[in-house]
């Protein structure tokens, strides 16, 4: 299920020209209706469920199906997003809830410069990174010999009577 906009929740980020939902959205779906202030997903069968925009919303406004690997169908997941760690609560379908918070970072917001400290980017054609030295090849494995040992034997002896399909037809009695 993609996402849903709750309108009694969504306050349109206060007329943002861009909201906090189609700031954060990777496929570019969420859109705000500029006449009723909400946001709502306008091209809901391209939406992957990616929770980007559900963590991001200020009001808390945006759900989406919980993912069924740990949340069968009917449940609801509901993220709350700090400035250091970010919580989850999950109700099943048969009421019970559980709460999980996770740490989100461990510097300051906004502290990071990315490319501090690496050199400038340049040549395309350059087979390095821009974080290589040098092209790592791998020398040793390619010429490493690796004897057979013992157990490797009987490996190769015992592998085609335990593989189905190197058994000899049974004949019948
Ligand atoms: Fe509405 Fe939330 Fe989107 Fe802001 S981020 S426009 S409050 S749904
Ligand atoms: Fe976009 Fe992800 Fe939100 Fe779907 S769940 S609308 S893909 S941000």
């Amino acid at each position: 299920m993609p996402t849903y906009v709750d309108p009694s929740k969504c306050d349109g980020c206060k007329g943002q020209e861009k909201t906090a939902c189609m700031y954060i959205c990777p496929n570019d779906l969420m859109i705000l209706d500029p006449e009723a202030m909400r946001a709502y997903n306008q091209e809901v069968d391209a939406c992957w469920e990616c929770y980007s925009c559900v963590k991001i919303c200020p009001q808390s406004a945006i759900s989406a199906r919980p993912y069924a690997d740990f949340c069968p169908l009917g449940g609801v997941c509901i993220p709350m997003r700090g400035s250091e760690s970010i919580s989850w609560t999950v109700q099943f379908r048969n009421g019970s809830i559980k709460r999980f918070q996770f740490p989100i970072r461990t510097t300051p917001e906004g502290s990071i410069k990315p490319y501090d400290g690496l050199p400038e980017t340049g040549n395309l054609d350059d087979p390095l990174l821009f974080t290589e030295k040098q092209v790592a090849t791998p020398k040793k494995a390619v010429k490493e010999k690796h004897p057979l040992e013992e157990p490797d034997k009987q490996m190769e002896v015992a592998a085609p009577m335990a593989n189905p399909l190197f058994r000899k037809e049974e004949s019948p009695a």
